[in-house]
């Protein structure tokens, strides 16, 4: 017998691809890196990998790829100033998992913990507190996105009995806006509460967030008790994945081993991804901190341009100190439709990411200025 796809079946996945490849081409609303090559990695598709259970240990018989995790782990916990002998991570399935992850953490910890949060911050958080049955406040924003440390402040002063967990936006979903995780530690000390975590979420522009001037507060070094970061925005893969790296005391108290697998079992999931952490540790090797920064810068050239532009035709546009997310003035659906712009309210952005060109930004004023022709300013303004 033989077993194989029909004629049928092979157009529509012909089609398929051919429908993926046009939609990326018009997506620039969504932070996914499109500059990535992992071709030199497809003999490795034909194996089962499986990570399961702590990185740092390997498990009795299975196909793993835990060294490599442990480099990309290491390479981050450089990056983001973790203390040298006191740091723990893995590779997660994406940003999500690294903020679960990091929640249980703290909610280990510290059990009666409130937990603080912005309007401003993912969608996917407060079904992670749900999850964990945790406690917790919204905290107002400011108008650019960032939280409000003077509701904070307020709110923070009438829980003062209870153990603080903040939840903290490095690079917020619609304006890519950066909480000041040092000005969020100076308010925990104002008000003397001891017992205290920060998380940050830095799924988007945490890699970049480190390697840019000037320096903003978001790291270990500046206060963070864990960062989980995106493996599929900034630096791009085919599979989603992320990262968390946490202080390794903390993680010491949860985890149980299981003889079954002989390994801990400290991460969210069971079986995890052997594929991803590779693609992680390809990209490292292949773009380096040099790389990496040199992707962000151009990143934020084309973020300017696109501002510029946009403002030059009547174009309400702004973006958030480094940020590579340009917010606009909410357009037409069919524009939205389009070009798959994320919108909210009244605002829409653009995300700058790097494999996003000049020409495919140029496209999109062109269908700017068709459609509004000269009416733009009238429209913008309103
Ligand atoms: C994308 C994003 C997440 C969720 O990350 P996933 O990788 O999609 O799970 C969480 N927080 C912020 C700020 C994000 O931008």
């Amino acid at each position: 017998m033989k077993f194989d796809l029909s004629g049928e079946d092979r157009k529509r996945m012909d089609e398929h691809l051919e429908k993926i490849m046009e939609r990326t081409y018009h997506m620039i609303g969504y932070p996914l890196s499109r500059d990535f090559d992992y071709s030199e990695m497809n003999p490795v598709m034909r194996y089962a990998l499986n990570n399961i259970g702590d990185p740092r240990i390997e498990s009795t018989s299975v196909l793993s790829t835990k060294q490599e995790e442990n480099e990309v782990v290491d390479f981050f916990a450089r990056l983001f100033r973790a203390p040298e002998n006191n740091y723990w991570g893995y590779v997660t399935n994406g940003g999500t998992e690294g903020n679960l992850y990091a929640l249980y953490l703290a909610r280990e910890l510290y059990p009666e913990a409130m937990v603080y949060y912005s309007e401003a911050t993912h969608y996917s958080v407060q079904k992670n507190l749900h999850l964990l049955r945790m406690d917790s406040i919204v905290i107002r924003t400011q108008p650019n996105g960032e939280m409000d440390y003077d509701d904070l402040r307020e709110v923070l002063s009438q829980q003062r009995h209870r153990p603080a967990v903040v939840f903290s936006n490095i690079g917020t979903t619609m304006t890519e806006a950066k909480d000041n995780v040092a000005t969020i530690k100076q308010v925990l000390k104002e008000q003397a509460i001891r017992q205290h975590y920060i998380h940050s979420d830095a799924a988007l522009a945490g890699i970049y967030t480190a390697l840019l001037e000037p320096h903003h507060p978001f790291d270990f070094a500046d206060g963070a008790d864990s960062i989980a970061i995106s493996g599929h925005k900034f630096i791009g893969s085919p599979i989603p994945c992320g990262l968390v790296v946490v202080k390794k005391n903390y993680k010491d108290r949860i985890g149980q081993l299981v003889p079954y697998i002989g390994t801990l079992d400290t991460t969210i999931t069971g079986s995890r991804n052997g594929h991803t952490p590779w693609f992680m540790w390809y990209a490292i090797k292949k773009w380096g901190i040099e790389g990496f920064k040199y992707r962000a810068e151009q990143s934020l050239e084309l973020a300017k341009y696109t501002k510029e532009k946009l403002v030059e035709m009547g174009w309400k546009a702004w973006a958030n100190p480094n940020a590579i997310t340009v917010v606009i003035a909410k357009p037409h659906e069919s524009l939205i439709a389009k070009w798959q712009l994320a919108t909210e309210g009244d605002i829409a952005h653009i995300i700058c990411m790097p494999g996003v060109t000049k020409d495919q930004i140029d496209a999109f004023l062109k269908d700017m200025k068709q459609h509004y022709g000269n009416r733009v300013s009238a429209i913008s303004m309103s």
